[in-house]
């Protein structure tokens, strides 16, 4: 938990969310601008600000376990997933989230 996190106060809801899926580990919840009809955000209880501030293995494993978990719970075949790491990559909020995005065509490479 980190005090000033907006993903710890989703997680303790102390804000409000759509949360789709939660477990021991993660809480997977819809993304408040969604740029796709499927828009989730998967995130790991435990607070880590980013991937490259080296989660240990067992919650990196815990996180992307849940993501593939929701992914299959909400009957997603085709999605992409996507780890946004720092600000000049898009990074906005600093508690690390996958992103999960499907229902529409999804371009490769992404801009
Ligand atoms: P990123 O830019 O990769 O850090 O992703 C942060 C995401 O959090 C963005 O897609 C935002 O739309 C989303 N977001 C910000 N605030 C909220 C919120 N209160 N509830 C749900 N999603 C949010
Ligand atoms: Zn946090």
């Amino acid at each position: 938990m980190s005090a000033d996190c907006l993903f710890c106060k989703i997680i303790a809801g102390d804000i409000p969310s759509q949360k789709v899926a939660e477990t021991e580990h993660i809480v997977a919840f819809n993304d408040i601008t969604p740029q796709a009809p499927t828009h989730l955000l998967v995130i790991h209880k435990q607070h880590t600000p980013s991937l490259s501030d080296s989660p240990d293995s067992l919650i990196l494993g815990q996180w992307m376990s849940g993501v593939r978990d929701v992914a299959q719970q909400q009957q997603l075949s085709d999605y992409r997933v996507i780890v946004n790491n720092g600000t000049g990559a898009g990074q906005s909020v600093f508690h690390l989230h996958a992103h999960i995005l499907a229902g529409r065509p999804l371009d490769w490479p992404p801009g």
